[in-house]
């Protein structure tokens, strides 16, 4: 098998059992890897109704056919569950070198199977793969975790750690790697520290076969000649995602005060330029990057290191909470990543409760006398340590805002901005009708990374509602996927402009199997639609509904910015969902047709 190491590592927690089991030649063809495994191995080996936090759940680590190999970002890991905060389908992906050091030990995946009786973490070196105990590591910090293992076992060991969220199952806890790189959404992490699995930590030696050497060699130039050579690629690497920070807040796409509004009116201390001049100390990459996003960062005035804020964090933690200072905003990341939870539900469960207190819905008596007001930096910092360590409001936020807005009602539910559950990431949708329904539609929840639709919606017009923004959203959703299924970083496309079709020869040069971008494309949509059938198969009553948006968006017009007084329409929402059925040749209720099946392939799975 060209391009895979040929071996998925399958660790059963309960027994202790370590098995290495061959990859299914077949399951690699017509899924790729990365992400294309994890939904293939919760549909075929994680009963149906499973509860997400019990040992029939299992947690996919999968590499892809691109990971580890001189191809630009091939450095990103997926990890799959069932979701502990949505109730479907987890799939969260991290770069950092674990991905590749995975591979160099001999193995494609790892599949984590029932849960330890007490803290363990995963030994691999090559061959040699052990449980080892890990009570003296429980209750330390995600990165404190990883410096420990990595003092212990050396430096070229590659870790994953959960932190104190995931032990105490915050239902929307990370994957940690790298010192600050996490695999963030959906819960991943729980699922982790439901198992008492602590971490993971992997060295290789190894070698990836390539089916046709010379062609991979004359690729992988081609490819990061064109990363060196473009424009954009030093603004880029100087600012990362922050580069986006200040065109969110003049266009009105930069959350603030809980999706109340797209601007900040001290956007500006948040931008990528203030933030490279008064913090950050150095750029860190991804295995085999040409263009390091990464910005390791200092803040004097609280006196930690962190890697980042990048731009999601600085969204949802600062302009989402009125948190107009960089270094608070950086101070609040390095909490949620030493603490193991992820910022952008974080920031959004915060802002949620802030507008509940603001409006009367909570008083100091929930918040446990906190003045949970927005701007209050002090009572954010306290807030992220509370619902990692799941104490008094902290319990109630760490289930996600879905269930915190049932659990408070008092109309809280018109404030809680989520989709399926999961937290809306970081931009403002009252007005932008593609960049809504890819949250409406998105596999997860409301997560931006399938498709980052914004741009599009200000080039045609944001508020239409029309096929063409319908079509950007599927296409973009079949494209970015499939980077998470190659096993390899979609930036050098979305921010260095490389041409996303040469992605096909470079597959064909690995994995010596021909495939046009198309049939690349085809998979991933085989992909999308077996997650899809995931959802429809795992919560009772599934379908239009599950896509509705946030009510903010329909409910309440935007309240300042760009975008002052302006909302999408209920009935905007119900022609997109007509016509994205109707493109995805979907039932009116979003329900994938057996004709649809059939054409991918996937009646012979799904049956
Ligand atoms: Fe990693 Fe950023 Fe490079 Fe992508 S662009 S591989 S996320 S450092």
């Amino acid at each position: 098998m060209n391009g895979y190491a040929g071996t998925i590592l399958r660790v059963n927690l309960t027994t202790g059992e370590i098995k290495k089991e061959p990859y299914d030649p077949q399951v690699a063809r017509d899924f790729v890897g990365g992400r294309g495994l994890g939904i293939h191995t919760l549909w075929t080996e994680v009963p149906r109704g499973t509860d997400p936090l019990s040992p029939a759940n299992k947690l996919i680590a999968s590499t892809g056919p691109l990971s580890g190999l001189l191809v630009p970002g091939a450095g990103k890991m997926d990890w799959a569950c069932k979701s502990p905060l949505t109730g479907g389908y987890a799939g969260a992906s991290v770069g950092g070198h674990l991905t590749a050091e995975l591979k160099y030990a001999g193995y494609d995946a790892i599949i984590f199977e029932g849960a330890s009786a007490k803290p363990v973490y995963l030994f691999i070196e090559d061959d040699r793969v052990e449980l080892r105990d890990a009570s003296g590591l429980w209750g330390k910090g995600s990165i404190t975790t990883e410096e420990m293992l990595k003092k212990r076992l050396g430096e070229e060991f590659q870790v994953a750690t959960i932190g104190p969220g995931g032990e105490n199952l915050v239902k929307y806890a990370c994957i940690t790697h790298d010192y600050g790189r996490q695999a963030g959404r959906g819960g991943v992490g729980a699922v982790m520290g439901w198992k008492k699995l602590k971490a993971v930590a992997v060295r290789g030696t190894q070698t990836i076969p390539v089916a046709q050497p010379d062609r991979f060699w004359e690729l992988s130039h081609a490819m990061y000649r064109a990363c060196k050579e473009a424009s954009g690629l030093e603004a880029w690497q100087r600012y990362g995602t922050t580069i986006v920070t200040s065109w969110c807040d003049e266009v009105g796409a930069l959350p603030t005060r809980n999706f109340q509004q797209g601007s900040f009116e001290q956007g500006p201390g948040l931008y990528g330029q203030v933030m490279r001049e008064r913090i950050v100390i150095t750029d860190k990459g991804c295995f085999g990057c040409p263009s390091p996003c990464g910005k390791y960062s200092y803040t004097k005035k609280h006196g930690v290191f962190v890697e980042g804020p990048e731009y999601e964090t600085i969204a949802l933690c600062g302009s989402n909470c009125a948190l107009g200072d960089i270094e608070d905003v950086a101070y609040a990341n390095y909490l949620c990543d030493e603490l193991g939870i992820d910022t952008i539900s974080a920031g959004n469960a915060i802002a949620f409760a802030m507008d509940c207190y603001e409006r009367g819905i909570l008083t100091a008596r929930e918040t446990g006398g906190l003045e949970l007001r927005f701007g209050n930096a002090e009572a954010t910092f306290t807030l992220i340590e509370r619902i990692a360590r799941r104490e008094g409001l902290g319990d109630l936020l760490a289930e996600g805002v879905k269930v915190a807005a049932q659990r408070i009602g008092k109309g809280s539910a018109d404030y809680a901005v989520q989709v399926k559950g999961m937290e809306q990431s970081g931009y403002e949708t009252h007005n932008a009708t593609a960049m809504l329904l890819a949250y409406m539609t998105a596999d997860v929840g409301a997560h931006h990374n399938r498709a980052w639709a914004i741009t599009y919606d200000l080039q045609v017009g944001r508020d239409r509602v029309a096929p063409d923004k319908v079509a950007r959203v599927i296409e973009l959703q079949h494209i970015r996927p499939l980077f998470d299924a190659m096993g390899a970083c979609r930036l050098q496309w979305v921010e260095l402009s490389i041409d996303v079709t040469s992605y096909a020869p470079m597959m064909a040069a690995i994995t010596g199997i021909e495939r046009s971008w198309e049939d690349l494309l085809k998979i991933s949509e085989r992909i999308w639609n077996l997650t899809r059938m995931y959802w429809v198969r795992e919560v009772d009553g599934f379908g239009r509904e599950w896509d509705y948006p946030p009510p903010r968006f329909y409910k309440e017009p935007a309240t300042g910015g760009p975008t002052k007084g302006q909302l999408t329409t209920f009935e905007s929402v119900q022609k997109l969902l007509d016509m994205y059925y109707e493109q995805r040749s979907w039932s009116k209720d979003g329900i994938p047709t057996p004709q649809k099946l059939a054409e991918l392939g996937l009646d012979r799975i799904v049956g």
